[in-house]
């Protein structure tokens, strides 16, 4: 492994800011007991305010995959009937984890770079009323596309169908607020916009959520993704351990240390940090030939997606930038693999040197290769 810094423009993982990486070096601490409690109550303070939230929330080590997979085998089991959004990879994955926990899978979708429209789920929900949950992707990953996760949850609540939402890329970057949009369980990572290593899916439940759970019984799948069990131990053990396994403790700092920072600035200033870069980072492709993925207003500020010039190939751009100028950009997922190029200008990507190295790397190679005229 060198250790020449390559600079992540990628969707997740993020590059860490020193804070974090001083706190994953921390030395090991047990994962119980009062003075460690401290701690993780402290980030799961921190959690509650930027996922907007008094309600019940818990750190699942994991990836976000691990977090999606509690939700869905909690809250249906095998043979039930869930409805998944589907408009890109993310979406059509989570069909393919449904279908894996033995789940009916019912879909509504819309073409890539297109929104899921609320209101094909809502005639979704009217035509099967045995439909246990909604489950959609906030930012499509893929895509970029920031489906509209708010107006989706008014009808699933009026429904009384609870919604998971995947917010895995999305939350800290955008506005998203689980009690007052009604997202029932709402999963998420700490290694994209909230700039940490992997290690920790953090996943919200909502009280309707925890109804479902219930009526359900012993017939959820699972034991440590199971979110009954979870709830189990924060009750019985929430005094030393309210957890049923050993956390990540220095991953848990990592978050704490980011959390600090990113309150301190205000949620509000880390949306706008983000909108700014993926202003300056669209104008200025636009500006050299570039063309967006998807229209604008679907877009989240988070990831740029762009086809390039005319005569561009994508992935020689995107080989340079990487041999010549130390960044990773990700380029598109199957069918458009070799197609599109997509940006991350997430944490700390979304600031004016890694925006600034990303344009005159791109710059550079379109005088070294440039693109087709007319
Ligand atoms: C990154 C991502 C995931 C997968 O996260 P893992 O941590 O790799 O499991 C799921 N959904 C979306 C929208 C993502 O961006």
């Amino acid at each position: 492994m060198s250790d020449e810094t390559t600079y992540l423009m990628i969707p997740g993982p993020v590059d860490a800011e020193d804070d974090v990486l001083e706190a994953m070096s921390h030395r090991v601490l047990p994962h119980y007991g009062g003075p460690w409690l401290e701690i993780y109550n402290q980030a799961v303070d921190g959690l509650r305010q930027v996922f907007g939230t008094e309600g019940d929330l818990f750190l699942m080590t994991g990836p976000g995959t691990a977090g999606l997979e509690a939700a869905l085998g909690s809250l249906a089991y095998t043979g039930e009937k869930v409805l998944v959004a589907q408009n890109g990879f993310f979406g059509q994955r989570l069909g393919t984890v449904a279908r894996a926990y033995g789940l009916d899978v019912r879909t509504v979708e819309a073409p890539l770079g297109e929104l899921i429209d609320p209101q094909a789920i809502k005639r979704r929900l009217a035509a099967e009323p045995d439909i246990q949950a909604v489950v959609v992707v906030h930012l499509e990953t893929s895509t970029g596309v920031l489906n509209p996760v708010q107006e989706i949850a008014a009808i699933t609540g009026e429904a009384g169908v609870p919604i998971i939402v995947d917010a895995v890329s999305s939350l800290g970057g955008v506005p998203l607020r689980v009690d007052d949009w009604g997202l029932d369980v709402c999963v998420s990572v700490i290694n994209k916009c909230l700039g940490c290593p992997p290690g920790i899916a953090p996943i919200s439940v909502s009280e309707r959520a925890w109804a479902q759970i219930e009526r359900k019984g012993d017939r959820n799948h699972g034991w440590y993704l199971n979110l009954g069990v979870w709830k189990q131990y924060a009750r019985d053990w929430g005094d030393w351990h309210p957890y049923p396994t050993s956390m990540p403790t220095n991953n848990v700092l990592a978050l704490l240390a980011s959390l600090r920072r990113i309150l301190a600035q205000g949620l509000e200033a880390q949306y706008e940090r983000h909108a700014r870069a993926a202003a300056q980072v669209r104008q200025t492709l636009n500006a050299w030939g570039f063309t967006s993925f998807a229209p604008e207003a679907h877009s989240s500020p988070l990831i740029t997606a762009v086809y390039p010039p005319p005569g561009v190939d994508i992935e020689d751009l995107r080989r340079y930038l990487l041999a010549k100028r130390q960044i990773m950009v990700s380029g598109g997922l199957q069918d458009l693999r070799g197609k599109i190029m997509r940006v991350g200008h997430i944490g700390k990507a979304a600031s004016d040197e890694y925006v600034q190295r990303l344009l005159e790397g791109i710059e550079a190679y379109l005088r070294l290769s440039p693109p087709r005229s007319g």
